[in-house]
Order: C-alpha cells, then sequence, then structure tokens
C-alpha cells in the first residue's frame, strides 16, 4: 500500500475539481477518510483471515461495490437533502476508489478485488511504479521506507498537486467565461 498519508493527499487533490458553493471543510475530511479506510481491512492479519480471500487484505474494502456504497452512506450525512449529493457521491465514490488504484499501481503485495463481491479475481494495474509499503514499523525505518516516501513523492504528490493545479485553473477559467 501506499501510506495513509498518500491516500488522504490523493483524496484531497479531487478538491478543486468537485468544490461546490456551500462545501464545507468536513467534507474535505471526509474524502481524506473514504481514501484511507479500505485498509482498516488489515484488522483480518490479526484476526487469522486468510490472505487473497474476499475479507482480507485489498479485497472486499478496495473494491469499487464498496465505494459506492460507502460514498452512499455518507453523502446524506454531510448534505442537506436538495443540496448537491449526487455530485458529493461521485466525489466520495473516487475518493474511496482512488485508494485500490494506488494499490494496484505498486510494486508488491496482493493483487486488489476491485469487483467483490462479484467477481473474487485480484488485479493490478499494467503500470506500477510505486514501491509498495511494508507494513511494520521496523522495515519501514530502512532504505525500503526512503525508497517508498521518493516513489510516493513523485507518483502520488507530485501528480495530485499537478492534477488539483490543473483543475483549479481550469475552473477558474470556465468561471470566468461565464461572468
Ligand atoms: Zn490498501
Amino acid at each position: 500500500m501506499p501510506t495513509v498519508m498518500s491516500h488522504a493527499v490523493a483524496a484531497l487533490a479531487l478538491g478543486p475539481a468537485f468544490r461546490r458553493a456551500g462545501w464545507r471543510t468536513r467534507v474535505w475530511w471526509a474524502g481524506a477518510l473514504c481514501a484511507v479506510l479500505p485498509d482498516a481491512d488489515v484488522v483480518g492479519f490479526y484476526a487469522g483471515v486468510p490472505l487473497g480471500s474476499v475479507l482480507g487484505h485489498r479485497g472486499l474494502t478496495h473494491s469499487l461495490a464498496f465505494a459506492a456504497v460507502l460514498a452512499a452512506v455518507l453523502a446524506p450525512l454531510l448534505l442537506p437533502r436538495g443540496s448537491s449529493r449526487a455530485w458529493l457521491w461521485l466525489h466520495l465514490f473516487l475518493a474511496t476508489a482512488s485508494h485500490g488504484v494506488l494499490d494496484a499501481m505498486t510494486n508488491g503485495g496482493i493483487g486488489v478485488a476491485f469487483f467483490a463481491p462479484f467477481d473474487a479475481g485480484r488485479y493490478y494495474l499494467p503500470w506500477r511504479p510505486i514501491v509498495v509499503s511494508p507494513l511494520g514499523v521496523r522495515a519501514f525505518l530502512s532504505s525500503w521506507g526512503v525508497a517508498v516516501l521518493a516513489s510516493e513523492a513523485l507518483w502520488v504528490w507530485l501528480a495530485s498537486a499537478l492534477f488539483a493545479s490543473i483543475a483549479w485553473w481550469l475552473t477558474r477559467a470556465y468561471a470566468a467565461s461565464k461572468a
């Protein structure tokens, strides 16, 4: 997995493309939380869930179905009825789904069950430039950890900053053309 911070950064980068008048800060916090939540499945390691099962790591919580349901549960809690909930749903869905996509771009670990619970297959993206993060803190405090941070700085943080800048610029240009 990319580290927790990098998943949150990717979700926050969606902000400039999705923001709407009246959206409060808690919407962005919720998006960041959605992007981090799928890794709650690591408790399965300690609970004896077999790796590769649908409830194992990178299983159901990393699926598109989980992203859709989580977004549907959270959207009504964050915005009142009649406001742009469908747009917020899309934002939260993409924030959650971005987690699996980034995991599928790492060079190690098990594949991502994007289509669980309908398909147990595990998938990677054809392009996997992100160095997989070790699960233990001790392993992270080594040259492996440095390699992880360097690859995430480039492929997650820099890419996110670029995406957010372009989205911000485009939405401003669009608003200016309407004014
Ligand atoms: Zn993950």
